[in-house]
This record gives structure tokens, C-alpha cells and sequence, in this order.
């Protein structure tokens, strides 16, 4: 599908207005419409329009202030406010709109690149070289041991939140090999019976997390500490503070103990 780096209509479009990690909302905790950036024109950094769903997304220079009668709202917090289908598109939106302002020259041979005309993608007028959005996928999985559930505090987490293991996928490996060497890593734990479970995408920065269940199979826990403050097996009647509703760790915690 073709994108748009100057937008020929706004009429008829949702816009999805951003400042880094935020996005513009109005007193409704809903996405600003293109009314909101009117002011704002000198500070618009970057615009796209995906015509497949019918939205424009706009990346505003940080100095940019909320017009009245809006707000920037840290893009996590609107996704716990809204449903999958509205975040998918906001999630689309901003990641393109922050690739488009980060991905402006061929790395190989340092032109100005410039929008495909049939693909999400940037193209080189000079050597030909195809620039796609990064997807970074990221496997989060939650372990069952009995009717146990294995949870960890993250060390950056602030909040005492305890939520399901994730890790990055390196090149060249399985999503299950992933599973299991992020599991090993993490908690020195050994894991069977890896079950898909649903996606979505993050965008903090480009992640796909990609959600299975599995079973504990051997080992103890035995803590990563550059990563991992805290990880226990926790019963349904005793469970520690999870992540919000609208995070996959909570639809897997919430699934595993109401319908798995
Ligand atoms: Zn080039």
C-alpha cells in the first residue's frame, strides 16, 4: 500500500498526532483530530497517510505544546484506555511516523530516500536499496508449573508490577528457540509444551510480542540479576500486581486462570 509524505486531504481521516512517545488526545481521552494541529503547523516534523485504514499519523517536534483543550497522553497509557482494534491502528501510525522521521537517508550510499510508490516502504533513487519499517519480534510467555504461575519484576520496574517473561528474538532463531534460551537465561528454568497464544503490536520502540503459554519442565529458579529483580510461582488467590488490562502479559494472566 502506498504512503503519503504530504497529505492532499485530511477530510474523512483519523489523524493520530504524536510528540515522541505520546499522542495528542482531546478532553475525551480519544485520538485529537486534524483541527488540533492547525496551530501547530511550523512544528510537524513528519506526516504519513496509510489508505488502508484511512489514517494519518503526524510526528510533532518535542517542543511542541498541547493546543487547548488538549493533551499528550504517553502512548502505553491510551492503549490500556482503548480497544485492540483502535490500538493496532495507533500502533501503526506512530510506528511509520517515527520510522518516516528516523529513516531519511539510503545507509549505504547516504541519498535522500524517498516513499515506494506501491509499498510501505522508502526506496533510494540512487542504488535501489528498499528500506522496510523495522519490526523488532519479541516472544512473552507465561509458565505454569501445577496451578502455579511464574511472574517477574523487571529491575527497571518502579511500581512492584510482576508480569510474564519477554525477550527479544536474536537472528536466525525459532520463536521457540527463544522461548527457551530467554526462560533459561532469565530464570534457569527449563520449559515444554510451548503454546501460541496470540500477538500485538508494541511499539516502544517496534516490537511484535508474540505470546505463548508453556509448561515448567525442570530446574529452580535461579534469577538473571542485570535483569530480573524478582520471579515466584504465584497461586490464582495470591497474586501479585500485574500489568493493566490492554497488555498481552495481562490477557495471557487473565486467560490462563479464567477459561485455560
Ligand atoms: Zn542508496
Amino acid at each position: 500500500m502506498a504512503l503519503l509524505g504530504h497529505i492532499t486531504s485530511w477530510e474523512g481521516k483519523r489523524t493520530y498526532i504524536f510528540r515522541g512517545r505520546e499522542i495528542l488526545t482531546d478532553q475525551g481521552g480519544d485520538a485529537a483530530d486534524a483541527g488540533a494541529v492547525a496551530s501547530l503547523d511550523s512544528l510537524i516534523l513528519q506526516t504519513c497517510e496509510d489508505p488502508a485504514c484511512g489514517s494519518i499519523g503526524v510526528m510533532l517536534d518535542p517542543a511542541a505544546c498541547a493546543p487547548e483543550g488538549y493533551a499528550f497522553t504517553a502512548v502505553p497509557a491510551y492503549f490500556f484506555a482503548h480497544n485492540d482494534e483502535e490500538n493496532a491502528r495507533a500502533a501503526r501510525m506512530i510506528g511509520l511516523a517515527r520510522w518516516l522521521d528516523a529513516n531519511r537517508f539510503c545507509s549505504r550510499c547516504g541519498q535522500p530516500l524517498q516513499l515506494h510508490g506501491s509499498e510501505s516502504a522508502l526506496a533510494c533513487p540512487a542504488c535501489g536499496s528498499l528500506y522496510f519499517p523495522r519490526i523488532e519480534p519479541c516472544i512473552i510467555t507465561l509458565i505454569s508449573r501445577g496451578d502455579e504461575i511464574l511472574l517477574l519484576r523487571n529491575v527497571r520496574d518502579r511500581a512492584g508490577i510482576y508480569a510474564c517473561l519477554a525477550g527479544f528474538v536474536e537472528i536466525g532463531e525459532t520463536l521457540e528457540q527463544a522461548l527457551r534460551r530467554e526462560v533459561l537465561e532469565e530464570t534457569g528454568l527449563e520449559v515444554e509444551n510451548i503454546r501460541y497464544a496470540g500477538s500485538q503490536g508494541w511499539p516502544f520502540p517496534d516490537q511484535l510480542m508474540i505470546a505463548f503459554y508453556a509448561d515448567w519442565k525442570s530446574g529452580e529458579i535461579r534469577i538473571q540479576e542485570s535483569e530480573i529483580a524478582d520471579a515466584r510461582w504465584f497461586r490464582r488467590d495470591a497474586l501479585p500486581p500485574l500489568p493493566k488490562p490492554g497488555s498481552i502479559a495481562w490477557r495471557l494472566i487473565n486467560r490462563r486462570f479464567n477459561n485455560h
